[in-house]
């Protein structure tokens, strides 16, 4: 875990989108809610999340935007494979969650829960560890 504390790489399918971070994450965590379903194809999307300062991106990212509650969230993925990239809110201005299947390295990604488990395929069995919650509660993120 000691080169998770020094930060590291990610990037999409198809290299077109890079990016860096610095330092380790301020959390890990699954979100099993339809919408992150439906954008990964999968079962959840993993978010990574950092300092918005700590990750530098390089490449060009495109941006499907939406209001959920009043607030705007931005999915921002490579316009030319179409992987998921990472995640900001006007929620938390001050983060930016970086999609966990993107990183270089697996061994940096180790998520401590899972939010909006209440809408998660029924067949997902989380490992013992990950703090499973029905839905999205406050001050899980930042
Ligand atoms: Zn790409
Ligand atoms: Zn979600």
């Amino acid at each position: 875990m000691a080169d998770a504390n020094s930060g590291g790489t990610g990037g999409c399918l198809c290299g077109a989108v890079r990016y860096r971070y610095q330092g380790a994450p301020a959390s890990i965590g699954l979100c099993q809610c339809r919408r992150c379903q439906r954008q990964s194809g999968s079962a959840f999307l993993i978010g990574v999340v950092f300092p918005k300062d700590a990750v530098t991106i390089e490449g060009q990212l495109a941006t499907y935007e939406f209001e959920t509650d009043g607030q705007r969230l931005r999915r921002h993925f490579c316009p030319v494979c179409g992987s998921a990239v990472s995640i900001t809110l006007d929620r938390f201005p001050g983060i930016r969650s970086m999609m966990g299947g993107t990183f270089d390295d697996r061994n940096a990604v180790r998520p401590t829960f899972s939010i909006w488990c209440s809408e998660g395929q029924p067949w997902l069995k989380l490992q013992e560890g990950i703090t499973r919650f029905p839905d999205y509660p406050d001050g899980t993120f930042a």
